[in-house]
């Protein structure tokens, strides 16, 4: 069994210009057979009157007449039996003897003898076209099978690119970009396995700043909780300072544990492709219910906050969207001083809901803005022992899989506004 590409190629042309001489030969036999059979038997019947002509008019003998010359392509010969001709048709003086393959004989009787006219064997109409073809055949193929081997290894090289690319990935190179060649379909092959590569590339990066990230934020709360634990060791330790530290330990605690259930949130969302376990449920008491949640927060920094929410009753997953508020508006009270005023507002149009969640905070510049979605991305370095970064990535991975947008609008020192549209009636289908 041939694997390699080249010899099939070569092999195939091969085949091919087999395939086609034969092919050609053929139809040409069969086409221009008739007519040079026609020659031949015009040929033959006018060396035939020929000889009769001079037997009749001259004294010269049978035998001085046939030597004459009648042309090279013909011979001329004395028989006296006929017997051993087939196919015989008679036509005035001459008898013709056809065979099959286009191969004609005259026979002139004269005296009680025969007059046999006929091609010589290397003019048979049957062998010169069969050696005409197979010679042309032979430097066709010759040729093909020249040019072939020169160009093909052009026209394999950009496989044998891919080959070797393919290779590279597989073992983890992703730093590859092949050069585009000219044919169209490897063109397109080649600029697909460049766009997958960079793809993986990019995948490769982001993972890999992801576990670096998740080992920094780690990192830090168990550097903390080690340092206090250390200290706690010691008996000479006050009450209030044991117990500042062990408030210490328990905060840096539950920011590991707010990590990793983000973290496994987030994932978990990445994988989702759909929305599942869906009911109808009223969005303007899922958005009181969640500002009632962190009454509390709102409360220590005396924050001012206007509800106004139309009624709106919405099918989508309760506890994502859940997530999404709290994310929300738990950000506008982190990020916004004490005094300042938050505002939440509900907007039902046709076949959507609009949640508006405005502070008066420390807003952001447009380079922020544009972060803001990244994971890990923190803006405010002041508040970033009270949060990951994680927050508004999973905020804008549940809106994306409920077919929503989110929209952000924020002046620096001013304040921030987020704006939420989600379809009301978001049924996908399932399966
Ligand atoms: P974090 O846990 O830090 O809050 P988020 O993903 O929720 O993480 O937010 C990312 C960053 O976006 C924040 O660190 C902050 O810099 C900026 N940000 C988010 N919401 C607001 C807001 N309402 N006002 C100002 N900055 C904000």
């Amino acid at each position: 069994m041939i694997r390699n590409l080249q010899t099939k190629l070569i092999l195939f042309m091969v085949l091919i210009s087999i395939f086609s001489g034969c092919f050609s030969f053929v139809i040409s036999y069969c086409f221009y057979g008739n007519t040079i059979e026609h020659t031949m038997k015009q040929n033959q019947t006018k060396i035939a009157e020929n000889i009769l002509l001079l037997h009749d008019e001259t004294d010269f003998p049978l035998e001085k007449i046939i030597s004459m010359d009648f042309g090279s392509e013909y011979e001329v010969n004395v028989v006296n039996d006929i017997s051993s001709y087939d196919d015989l048709t008679e036509s005035g003086e001459v008898i013709y003897s056809e065979k099959p393959l286009h191969s004609i004989t005259t026979l002139v009787p004269v005296e009680d003898k025969y007059v046999v006219i006929s091609n010589k064997p290397k003019k048979n109409l049957f062998f010169y076209t069969t050696i005409n073809s197979l010679l042309a055949i032979s430097y066709t193929l010759i040729f093909i099978s020249i040019m072939v081997t020169m160009f093909s290894k052009k026209f394999l090289m950009p496989i044998r690119n891919l080959n070797y690319a393919t290779g590279e990935v597989a073992k983890g190179n992703f730093n590859i970009k092949l050069p585009i060649p000219n044919e169209f379909e490897l063109a397109s092959l080649t600029a697909k396995f460049n766009t997958m590569v960079k793809e993986l590339n990019s995948i490769e990066t982001l993972r890999n700043d992801f576990i670096s990230n998740v080992s920094h934020e780690i990192k830090t709360p168990i550097a903390t909780i080690q340092g206090f634990s250390n200290l706690l060791k010691d008996d000479t330790l006050s009450k209030e300072d044991r117990d500042e530290y062990l408030d210490i330990i328990i905060s840096e605690t539950s920011r590991i544990s707010n990590l990793t259930s983000n973290i496994l949130k987030l994932t978990k969302l990445e994988t989702q492709e759909i929305i599942t376990d869906k009911v109808a449920f009223s969005l303007d008491e899922q958005l009181r219910h969640s500002v009632l949640l962190l009454q509390r927060d709102l409360s220590e920094k005396n924050l001012d906050i206007d509800i106004d929410l139309d009624e709106v009753e919405i099918y989508s997953n309760e506890d994502l969207l859940q997530q999404v508020w709290i994310n929300l508006i738990s950000n506008a009270i982190k990020f916004t001083d004490e005094n300042g005023k938050i505002s939440i507002q509900l907007m039902d149009t046709e076949d959507t809901a609009t949640v508006k969640i405005t502070d008066t905070g420390i807003g952001m510049n447009a380079e922020s803005i544009n972060h803001i979605f990244d994971k890990f991305y923190q803006a405010d370095k002041s508040h970033s022992s009270n949060g990951n970064g994680l927050g508004l990535a999973l905020v804008k991975r549940i809106v994306d899989l409920c077919d929503g947008t989110i929209r952000v609008k924020s002046m620096l020192g001013e304040g921030s506004s987020f704006t939420v549209e989600l379809p009301k009636n978001n049924i996908k289908i399932e399966g």
